[in-house]
């Protein structure tokens, strides 16, 4: 990690050396789009993420209209000395930038679907939302994870493990090319013929640390009716169902991914009766093949033990939403995750016991455990996040910090769940289930030590002043 780069002005996150307002204004004059100073009214929304707990305050933020005016900012940071950080949803918010140019791709929100290549191109703003409901007509659907919301581009250049990943891969496996605007602010397009390094890195290692992507293209598969859903059983048997699902879920086929997880759901209006407050342990997943077959499937459960509410059944991919019913409207919260080999039961044992509600402990709201393998591990061997993706079982822990004041207890609470599974896990970090800090933090544990000699090449080159100094290479 090195220093905040010299400025050939003198001060590049100093913007008292020149006044802030002349600085803005050449922004402005250079770009269509919005540019907002500390104080400036839009400053605050245009920073503003879906994860509340980590706030960028910069001294610049520009909303490009276009991709030239993403190459413009870009080049106007390189002359001004100033450190760039990306954001599009702010789902995944890594270290918060003070000072520099934020770069905010929320208006770039196109997507065009080619049906008979069967690809998608993807602005860097747009969510997984527009690109299945550009996709779905043609009974096709993108690599996205459990929410619709969460943004494609960010989503894809930090891996992207989601409901159909065991069958199909992760996100990144299916990017064609990327438009990626380089540091010192020069367009280009990047594919595995014309820039087999770039596009090797950009697929798992890309979050904030390359550039700026202002497009994708990726393959879309042929998936439009799923069978997905939850169980939902009683939270005390917590550790029997995570045990009977340890020595289910790597025997099932790939169309099926699959998880289990204690929800502590909220009580308020937007969770649904009877799940309103309560807490439980759920089995759900997605599978995609014949209907039939999965429901056979998740009867094996049913026969096992009937839950006391079971809402798996036959959906379009296009609800897919409706399997993890993750939250829509901004939340203050920090995540963090391990991966396992094996799942002995002492692990089992920390995740009921940490994340079961009990009187004075923290507000963990989910422990979910995914069943990874199948393509997802199979492509590990030549991705730059390698050991991001070649465990067997992936923990996610969410904590919700409703209060800034609790902030420091729910750390802690999560530290402590992290040391008490240290002697289970394997080590390596899925960054895009890592919020704020420790996701620069754990970042060398994303990559074996070949991938991250290989990342810090390629770092070197494109970024040799290092001012794209927030993202997933540190
Ligand atoms: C509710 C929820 C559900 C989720 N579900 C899943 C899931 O199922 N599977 C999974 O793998 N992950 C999941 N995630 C994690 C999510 O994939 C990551 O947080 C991802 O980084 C979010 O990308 P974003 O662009 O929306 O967020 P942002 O916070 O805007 O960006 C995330 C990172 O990507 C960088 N970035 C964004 N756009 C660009 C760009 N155009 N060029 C260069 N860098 C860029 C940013 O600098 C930042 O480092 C989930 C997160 C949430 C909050």
């Amino acid at each position: 990690m090195t220093a905040t780069p010299a400025s050939p002005t003198g001060g590049p996150e100093n913007l008292t050396v020149r006044t802030r307002s002349s600085v803005l204004a050449q922004l402005r004059a250079r770009i269509a789009g919005e540019v907002f100073g500390p104080g400036d009214p839009g400053y605050r929304e245009a920073c503003a993420g879906f994860n509340r707990m980590v706030t960028h305050r910069p001294a610049v933020v520009a909303l490009p209209e276009n991709p030239f005016d993403v190459v413009e900012a870009v080049r106007f940071a390189a002359e001004e000395g100033l450190r760039v950080t990306v954001q599009a949803t702010g789902h995944g918010t890594g270290v918060p930038i003070d000072g520099g140019l934020l770069v905010n791709t929320s208006r770039l929100d196109g997507v065009t679907v080619d049906p008979i290549a069967r690809t998608a191109r993807i602005s860097a703003g747009a969510t997984w939302k527009t690109v299945l409901t550009a996709a779905a007509p043609f009974g096709l659907a993108p690599l996205m994870g459990s929410s619709s919301g969460v943004g494609a581009v960010g989503y894809t250049l930090g891996g992207g493990f989601g409901w159909l990943g065991r069958r199909f891969g992760l996100a990144s496996d299916a990017v064609r090319s990327f438009d990626l605007v380089t540091p010192d602010g020069t367009p280009r397009r990047i594919t595995d013929s014309s820039s087999p390094e770039l596009f090797w890195a950009l697929r798992g290692a890309g979050a904030g640390s390359l550039g700026v992507v202002t497009a994708m293209e990726i393959g879309l598969v042929e998936v439009s009716t799923v069978y997905a859903g939850n169980l939902f059983y009683p939270v005390d048997d917590a550790e029997e169902i995570f045990a009977r699902f340890r020595d289910w879920a790597p025997t099932r086929p790939e169309e099926l991914t699959s998880a289990v997880a204690i929800l502590n759901l909220p009580p308020t209006d937007d969770v649904p009766e009877p799940l309103r407050g309560g807490s439980f342990a759920v089995v759900r997943g997605c599978w995609s093949g014949d209907v039939d077959a999965g429901r056979r499937l998740v009867d094996e459960w049913r026969e096992w033990r009937t839950p006391l509410i079971d809402m798996w059944d036959e959906r379009p991919f296009t609800d897919a939403d409706a399997i993890s019913m993750d939250p829509v409207e901004p939340m203050p919260h920090l995540v963090t995750t391990e991966w396992f080999e094996d799942l002995p039961d002492d692990a089992i044992d920390v995740i009921a016991r940490r994340v079961r509600p009990a009187a004075g402990s923290a507000p963990l709201v989910v422990g979910e455990i995914r069943h990874a393998g199948g393509a997802v591990a199979r492509a590990a061997a030549t991705a730059a996040n390698d050991r991001a993706r070649s465990g067997e079982f992936l923990l996610e822990l969410i904590a919700a910090v409703p209060d800034p004041q609790v902030a420091l207890a729910v750390e802690s609470a999560l530290r402590v769940t992290r040391q008490e599974l240290a002697p289970f896990v394997t080590g390596a970090a899925y960054l895009n289930l890592v919020s704020g800090p420790e996701r620069a933090a754990r970042a060398y544990a994303a990559f074996g030590a070949e991938n991250r000699r290989r990342l810090a090449g390629i770092k070197a080159a494109v970024d040799p002043s290092r001012r794209f100094s927030r993202g997933d290479i540190v």
